[in-house]
């Protein structure tokens, strides 16, 4: 194990580590500031249970309904080893092809494994590589694939819900979704976070035949996605160019912090171990762990709550700290370079001299504040 990995161990605790999937690293770009969350999600932290524990709500838990269909749906389109996919891809890329072989990556590896991810992985590798460089077998749908994918510096583990499709050497993404497509027109936004999050799983790929000497670009910036269509539970799949998704995603990626670097600015001993008891319910008292998590840097916007499970209490951190940003991002970018609603009162009653740069604000301030008083006055 390396060091590396041994500090994000000591970080998570006795819990085992919940992977990456294209969801988080399309959140960790969505906010690239904060560097708590790329700590925690490098560390493999379940950030629901830490927002379960702390007690501040938990903005992203999704209805046990709303999950079970979307099982139901994937079990249907990869049932009988992919073979409801196989007339859907033929009619999304034009192909003629009557039948593929099917791998399951899933089942590789078995409940007593300690590194089911990494047994994962290392099969996927294969079946990529040698699809790649075969042409005896030219197609191949590879079901729930383990990649690996560089991010802050450290290598993640991605576990997709998702096919990885090769045909002739040349890969594509394919993504179950089950957002319905009705009358041929799918939800633009819901599209959009799909694209962005199979970007990911492009990326990842690319990353395993280059790192084997092959030319990336043999995997497809065109993702199919595959969808119920209208309310029913039969597919449809559409191609989709993910080619601005891909490179938003990795330009984001490129400027995420040094991971070692921000693990250095911890002070030791820091975890965010729940403390499991027999029961398996957390032991650790509550301020104790938030005052853990306060040792890392958040970057609190609230676009949070819709990409990350701990929004609640950062909002609630930021309230108690006085932080400008609890005011919501367009006051944020009103008051760029003013860190707390105290400074900004201070500046604005005279309390504070204010520097050259912040002359204007102040004065924007003040402004604001005379208009207040008059209008509570009645003299305006
Ligand atoms: S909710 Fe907190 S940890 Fe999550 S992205 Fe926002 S600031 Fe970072």
């Amino acid at each position: 194990m390396s060091s590396l990995d041994a500090r994000l161990g000591a970080l998570r605790g006795t819990a085992p580590p919940v992977p990456h999937n294209a969801r988080t690293l399309a959140a960790l770009t969505a906010n690239p500031s904060c560097e708590r969350r790329v700590v925690i999600d490098a560390a493999g932290i379940d950030k629901d249970a830490l927002a379960a524990h702390l007690g501040h709500g938990r903005p992203l838990q999704k209805s046990p309904l709303a999950l079970d269909y979307g099982l139901v749906f994937e079990r249907k389109v990869t049932s009988r080893g992919g073979t409801p996919l196989v007339p859907l891809l033929r009619e999304a890329l034009g192909l003629t092809l009557s039948e593929v072989a099917y791998a399951d990556v899933n089942s590789v590896g078995s409940d007593h494994d300690t590194s089911p991810l990494r047994i994962r992985h290392a099969r996927t590798r294969h079946l990529v590589l040698s699809a790649a460089r075969r042409k005896s077998e030219p197609r191949t749908l590879l079901d729930h694939p383990v990649l690996r994918l560089t991010v802050a510096g450290h290598s993640v583990y991605l576990e997709p819900d998702v096919v990885a499709f090769q045909h002739n050497g040349n890969f594509h993404i394919v993504e179950i979704k089950s957002f319905p497509v009705i009358h041929g027109q799918p939800d633009p936004a819901k599209v959009a976070a799909a694209l962005t999050q199979a970007a990911a799983y492009v990326l990842a790929l690319r990353e395993l035949l280059q790192d084997d000497g092959l030319p990336p670009q043999r995997v497809s910036d065109t993702v199919v996605l595959v969808n119920p269509r209208n309310f029913s539970h039969h597919p449809t799949a559409t191609p989709h160019n993910a080619r601005t998704q891909i490179r938003n995603l990795s330009r984001h990626l490129g400027r995420l912090h040094r991971l070692p670097e921000l693990l250095d600015r911890l002070p030791p001993h820091t975890t965010f171990d729940l403390a499991p008891g027999p029961d398996k319910k957390p032991t650790r008292p509550r301020g104790d762990l938030a005052a853990d998590l306060a040792t890392t840097r958040p970057h609190y916007t609230p676009g949070c709550r819709h990409h990350c499970d701990l929004a609640f209490h950062c909002r609630t951190e930021a309230r108690n700290q006085g932080r400008i940003e609890a005011l919501g991002t367009a006051v944020g970018e009103d008051l760029a370079g003013i860190d707390t609603i105290a400074t900004a009162l201070a500046l604005t009653d005279g309390h504070l001299h204010p520097s050259r740069d912040h002359k204007d604000i102040t004065q924007a301030l003040r402004h604001a504040d005379r208009i207040h008083a008059d209008l509570r006055t009645g003299r305006a």
